[in-house]
C-alpha cells in the first residue's frame, strides 16, 4: 500500500527544526489542553494543530466519516476506534493540509490562527483512557539476562518462552503521561533471606525500557484475532517506562507474578505514532526456533527498526546516556502478541495498551533496565556529575527517547520522562 503521507519529498509550510522527531511524514495523534479545553491534536515540528478546529472548518467532511464527534472528545478512544481506513484517511488529509504545495489550510488565516499553537503554549495530556493493560516479556536478551541472574545460567529461558509470548495483566489506573512525577513506592521487601521481611521505601527502583502498542479495534468476547489481521487492530506505538521496584518484586512475585512492584506508576510518551508512519522502517525479526504454532505464524517484516535511548539525569546535573537499544531486537512481534492475547477468546477494546517487555539488545550497553546494566548491583554506572548508580535515586530524571531514521527523515516519539520523588514517610 502506498502512503502518500510518507513521501520523503514532502515539506511543510510549518517550521520543522532540523532532526525533529516530528517532520510532516510523522503526523502523530495526541491530546492537548489549552484555554480550559482538552482536544485531539497532531504535531508538526514544535507546532500542535487542534483537530477540533480543523473539523469546525470542514477539513474532515469528505473523508467518509459520518460522525465527527471523535474530533471533539478529550481522549482519543473514539478517534482510534474509527479503525485503520479512516485513520489513514485522516493522516493523509493532515499531511495534505500541512504540505507546502497545498493552500487549503495555509491560505486560510482564520483557521491557522485558531488551530495552530506553539507546543510550549499547550499542555500535552494522556492520549487515551487505557482500559486494559498487558505487559509482555518478549525480548530474548532481557529474559535470558534475568534468567541468568536469578535462576540457572545454563537454562536461563523457561521451557515455555520460545513457544508463546509470556505476559501478565497489569494495572491501567496508574499509567501516566510523560512529565508526571512519581513517588518512590513503599512496600514489603526481604533484603535478608534469613530474617523476616521489612517495610519501607523501595531501595531498588528501576526503569524498564519498553514500547507499547495501542489497539484501535473492538473484538467480541469468545472470538480471536488472527495473527495476519492483528496489525489492523493496532493504532500505533508509544514509548513506555514500566517502572519496577526490584526488591518488592523479588519478595512478592511468587507464585502469581508482579503486583505492587509495578503498579505505582508507568509512564508513556504522549504522541501516538501510527503504524503507517513507521511503515518505511519495517525489518525482519529474529529467527524463531523452534517454529511457532500456526496461530502465531506471521509472515513478512513484522519488526520495526526504532532506535531507543535512556538517560538518567541526577538533580542539578546533565543527563547521562545509560542505554542504547532497538525495538528490532524483539523476539515476539506485536502481531503475535495480539494474536496470542485473543487466542483464548479474550476481547479487546479501543485504547487498550500492550507493553513489549523490557527491550534489551545483545550488548551490555543495550540492556533496557538498571538491573541488567549494573548487573544486579555489581557494575555501577557513572553519571555526568561523578556519582554512581546501580538503581534509581530520588530526584533522578529518567528520560527515554525513540526514533526511526533513514536517509530522508526521522520519525520519532519525542520523550518519555519522569522524575522520581522521595517516598512520603
Ligand atoms: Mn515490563
Amino acid at each position: 500500500m502506498v502512503h502518500k503521507a510518507n513521501d520523503p519529498l514532502l515539506q511543510s509550510w510549518v517550521h520543522v527544526p532540523e532532526n525533529s522527531d516530528f517532520p510532516i511524514q510523522n503526523i502523530p495523534f495526541g491530546i492537548v489542553s489549552y484555554n480550559g479545553n482538552s482536544v485531539p491534536a497532531t504535531r508538526v515540528g514544535d507546532t500542535v494543530a487542534d483537530l477540533s478546529v480543523l473539523a469546525d472548518f470542514g477539513y474532515f467532511d469528505d473523508l467518509g466519516i459520518d460522525d465527527l464527534s471523535p474530533f471533539y472528545e478529550p481522549l482519543l478512544n473514539s478517534l482510534v476506534s474509527l479503525g485503520k481506513q479512516q485513520r489513514m484517511a485522516i493522516r493523509e488529509r493532515l499531511s495534505e493540509l500541512f504540505s507546502s504545495h497545498c493552500d487549503l489550510l495555509q491560505a486560510n488565516k482564520d483557521a491557522v490562527k485558531l488551530a495552530l499553537h506553539p507546543l510550549n503554549k499547550v499542555e500535552v495530556l494522556l492520549p487515551v483512557s487505557v482500559g486494559d493493560y498487558t505487559d509482555f516479556y518478549s525480548s530474548i536478551e532481557h529474559a535470558t539476562n534475568v534468567g541468568m541472574m536469578f535462576r540457572d545460567p545454563a537454562n536461563a529461558l523457561l521451557p515455555n518462552w520460545r513457544h508463546l509470548p509470556v505476559g501478565y495483566h497489569g494495572r491501567s489506573s496508574s499509567i501516566v503521561v510523560s512529565g508526571t512525577e512519581i513517588k518512590r513506592p513503599k512496600g514489603q521487601t526481604r533484603p535478608d533471606d534469613t530474617l523476616p521481611p521489612v517495610f519501607g521505601p523501595s531501595r531498588q527502583l528501576d526503569f524498564e525500557l519498553e514500547i507499547a502498542f495501542i489497539t484501535s479495534g473492538r473484538s467480541a468476547i469468545g472470538t480471536s484475532i488472527p495473527v495476519e489481521e492483528a496489525e489492523d487492530h493496532i493504532f500505533g506505538l508509544v514509548l513506555f517506562n514500566d517502572l519496577s521496584a526490584r526488591d518488592i518484586q523479588k519478595w512478592e512475585y511468587v507464585p502469581l507474578g508482579p503486583f505492587l512492584s509495578k503498579n505505582f506508576g508507568s509512564v508513556i510518551s504522549p504522541w501516538i505514532v501510527t503504524l503507517e508512519a513507521l511503515e518505511p522502517f519495517r525489518v525482519e525479526g529474529p529467527l524463531q526456533e523452534p517454529a511457532v504454532m500456526p496461530y502465531l505464524k506471521a509472515e513478512g517484516k513484522r519488526n520495526f527498526d526504532i532506535e531507543l535511548e535512556v538517560y538518567i539525569q541526577p538533580l542539578n546535573a546533565v543527563p547521562s546516556l545509560v542505554c542504547q537499544s532497538n525495538f528490532k531486537y524483539m523476539y515476539w512481534n506485536i502481531a503475535q502478541q495480539l494474536a496470542h492475547q485473543t487466542v483464548n477468546g479474550c476481547n479487546i477494546n479501543p485504547g487498550d495498551m500492550y507493553g513489549s517487555g523490557t527491550i534489551s539488545g545483545p550488548t551490555p550497553d543495550s540492556y533496557g533496565s538498571m538491573l541488567e546494566l549494573a548487573w544486579k548491583g555489581t557494575k555501577p554506572l557513572k553519571m555526568s556529575d561523578g556519582s554512581e548508580r546501580v538503581f534509581i535515586h530520588d530526584h533522578d530524571r529518567i528520560i527515554m527517547k525513540g526514533f526511526a531514521r533513514n536517509a530522508n527523515y526521522r520519525i520519532g516519539f519525542g520523550e518519555c520522562e519522569t522524575v522520581i520523588l522521595p517516598s512520603i514517610t
